[in-house]
């Protein structure tokens, strides 16, 4: 494998500047040539390709969002999109693409796979929502985000007495949740795989207020309902002044923390590693600190799921 093309798709992540700098360093490193695509699958599409050199990603590993944008296609979802970007990949004479991005953009790479085209997957989304790695480029700086709001409405939350409702983001995984509720002590956390213990909430929010806790914190996975909708309820069943906090898009961006520039430049290099040796249709991974790899299509059978022990323990930490 001489030429290898390298793209960032679906929603964006802390980090995967510092990702596509390991695979640009690393390749050319192995003496081999990169091309960086512009705008995920659509500039694919449409050969918005261009070669990258060693100074293409310098100063790049600290800054937040990706230098390749990011965007979704409905186009490529068809086969004639899938043809039309093999196509542009072969006028080019790339051997070889390393797809940084969600589940979604490895739907992708597994159909461009499927068609003979050898892809590597990188997995960056701050979700932390795919089967196969420990983490996800881009997690790790999501969580310190959401811990940093949550402690600033920690203070205002102690200075009224109420009970605030936080909503992160997570539409299938409560990973972000279930992280940042137990590194914040919050009272309860509402995520995706557990909707049917909202009662449980609750009780917990009087139980305290009836041993003299001034304020309640409670987070709410995006996947599992409104926010505000959550904030109603409980301020109608505990009677007690309910403010709502929805973080938005401020969990998407900002400078990727030291654990995430290191995993995505782990990862990064895996994927060119994994070219080298004529390996494709994988996902890379970390799994007890240890590089993986797995079939991008069992990646995509499988779902992630929460640390069971942990929900647990966010539990009896905030009885
Ligand atoms: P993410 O990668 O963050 O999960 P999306 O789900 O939006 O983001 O997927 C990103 C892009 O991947 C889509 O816009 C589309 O171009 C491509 N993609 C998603 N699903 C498929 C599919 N089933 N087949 C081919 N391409 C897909």
């Amino acid at each position: 494998m001489k030429k290898i093309g390298i793209l960032t798709s679906g929603g964006d992540a802390p980090g995967m500047n510092a990702a596509i700098r390991a695979v640009v360093r690393k390749a050319i490193y192995h003496g081999m040539e990169v091309y960086g695509v512009r705008s995920g699958y659509q500039g694919l599409m449409e050969g918005a390709i261009e070669k990258m050199e060693l100074g293409s990603v310098g100063d790049i590993i600290h800054r937040g969002g990706t230098i390749l944008q990011s965007a979704r296609s409905d186009e490529f979802k068809t086969e004639e999109g899938q043809e039309k970007a093999i196509e542009q990949l072969k006028k080019f004479g790339i051997d070889g693409l390393i797809v940084i991005g969600g589940d979604g953009s490895f739907r992708g790479a597994q159909k461009l796979t499927e068609k003979g085209y050898p892809c590597i997957g990188v997995p960056g989304t701050i979700d932390n929502d795919i089967y196969g790695t420990d983490f996800t480029i881009g997690f790790d700086t999501a969580l310190n985000t959401i811990i940093e709001a949550i402690d600033k409405i920690r203070d205002t939350a102690t200075s009224h007495e109420r009970t605030y409702i936080i909503e992160v983001m997570g539409r299938d995984a409560g990973d972000l949740a279930l992280w940042a509720g137990l590194a914040d002590g919050a009272e309860s956390i509402i995520i995706p795989e557990k909707p049917d213990e909202f009662h449980e909430v609750t009780e917990r929010v009087i139980r305290g207020h009836e041993r003299g806790k001034k304020h309640s914190i409670i987070v709410v996975a995006e996947g599992v309902g409104s926010g505000f909708e959550f904030g109603k309820k409980i301020e109608k069943e505990t009677n007690l002044e309910t403010r709502v906090s929805v973080l938005g898009y401020i969990q998407r961006g900002g400078s990727p923390t030291a654990s995430d520039r290191v995993l995505a430049s782990r990862l990064g290099a895996h994927a060119v590693d994994l070219l080298l040796q004529g390996i494709s249709g994988k996902m890379v991974g970390i799994h007890h600190n240890q590089l993986v790899n797995h079939d991008i299509s069992t990646i995509l059978s499988r779902k992630h799921h929460i640390d069971e022990d942990m929900y647990q323990l966010s539990k009896e930490l905030s009885i």
